[in-house]
């Protein structure tokens, strides 16, 4: 890698796992120094990446990087930032998050830091998967939660947020609110769809459509994403619940679209049907007595029972009887 030049950040992420370490790649191609820090021990990794990494974050912040960035986990993320030493960093330092959520950390970073800091939340819409050959295009949102208008903090912000541009993303300037409203109906239902999918381990076949490629790579791509992500996607969004109510009336309404259309094609094959020799004819004592008679005084009675057949019931046209399968 190329010696920073004098322009260049000193970027201190916080947080090194998966996402950090794709993140400090993104950063050096651009020319800036990443120190690291984590709960982990990632010290060989960084030796052999450029990187310098520190065993506290205490002497991490010692060394004063323009740009702290929280990489960690969203659940861990309040323990993390309220243990910053905001003591040894100076007070023009940016500090800056990429969770997944965003209006948690805008409040929690404005109710934590003195007001001289400034507060940038981000949100790379993309990770180690979908990233892995270049950003290219792939949205970024910013959000300038508190940045001097002039200044040396400024002129930081603005090369951290040039760091993205550079490398080509789609850079997309959002209230963090406005962020998670778009998030839920995207990306939480995109990664509960992935969570469900794989419930049902689905397999390759040697008949695969494009569609049935389609839902395998997302689900290889969600639960390469750690759970924490995905409950931290739940748990600190505030439009998520209401997603996964629509999520399951959805589902709902699907299966009574098909169960509805089915009980139609079985009542006109039982109304039109010619009877067969022995059967009562329909109208008549016997007929009226038949199990299918008798479904249909349900209706009346109960038609939440009666209008959707339960998947695990046929009617049989021709000996009007409900067989369990
Ligand atoms: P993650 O499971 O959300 O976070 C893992 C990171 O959190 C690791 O650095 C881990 O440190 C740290 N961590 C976990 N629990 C901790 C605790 N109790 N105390 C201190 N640190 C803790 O997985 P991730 O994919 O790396 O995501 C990191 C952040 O990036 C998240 O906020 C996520 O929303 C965001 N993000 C991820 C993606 C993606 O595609 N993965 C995309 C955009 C944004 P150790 O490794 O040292 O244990």
């Amino acid at each position: 890698m190329d010696a920073p030049d004098s322009a260049a950040l000193r970027v201190g992420i916080i947080g090194f796992g998966n996402f950090g370490q794709f993140i400090a790649g993104g950063i050096q191609r651009q020319g800036h120094a990443v120190l690291a820090t984590s709960r982990s021990d990632y010290s060989d990794y960084c030796a052999a990446h450029g990187i310098r990494f520190f065993r506290s974050l205490e002497a991490l912040c010692e060394e004063q990087p323009d740009v702290l960035l929280v990489c960690s986990s969203i659940l861990s993320t309040e323990s993390v930032v309220r243990a910053i030493p905001l003591a040894k960093l100076r007070p023009d330092t940016i500090v800056a998050d990429v969770l997944s959520v965003k209006q948690f950390p805008r409040n929690l970073l404005l109710e934590i830091l003195p007001p001289e800091f400034g507060i940038v939340c981000t949100h790379p819409m993309f990770g180690p998967e979908s990233g892995k050959h270049g950003w290219s295009n792939l949205p970024f949102v910013y959000d300038k939660v508190r940045v001097a208008e002039e200044g040396a903090q400024k002129a930081k912000c603005d090369r951290f947020l040039s760091i993205f541009e550079q490398e080509g993303c789609r850079m997309v300037e959002m209230s963090c609110a406005e962020h998670d409203r778009h998030a839920a109906g995207s990306q939480f239902i995109t990664h509960t769809i992935g969570r469900v999918l794989a419930q049902l381990n689905l397999q390759s076949t040697p008949i695969n459509t494009k569609g049935y490629e389609t839902l395998l790579q997302l689900t290889e791509n969600t639960v390469s994403d750690s759970f924490d992500l995905y409950y931290g996607l739940f748990m600190y969004n505030v439009n998520a619940t209401e997603q996964m109510d629509k999520l399951d009336r959805a589902f709902e309404k699907v299966k009574q679209m098909l169960y509805g259309r089915l009980h139609g094609v079985l009542r006109k094959q039982i109304v039109e049907r010619v009877p067969m020799p022995g059967a009562p004819l329909l109208g008549s004592r016997e007929a009226k007595d038949s199990p299918a008679a008798s479904r249909e005084e349900m209706k009346h009675l109960s038609p939440r029972v009666a209008d959707v057949p339960s998947p695990c019931h046929t009617f049989s046209p021709v000996a009007f009887s409900t067989v369990k399968c």
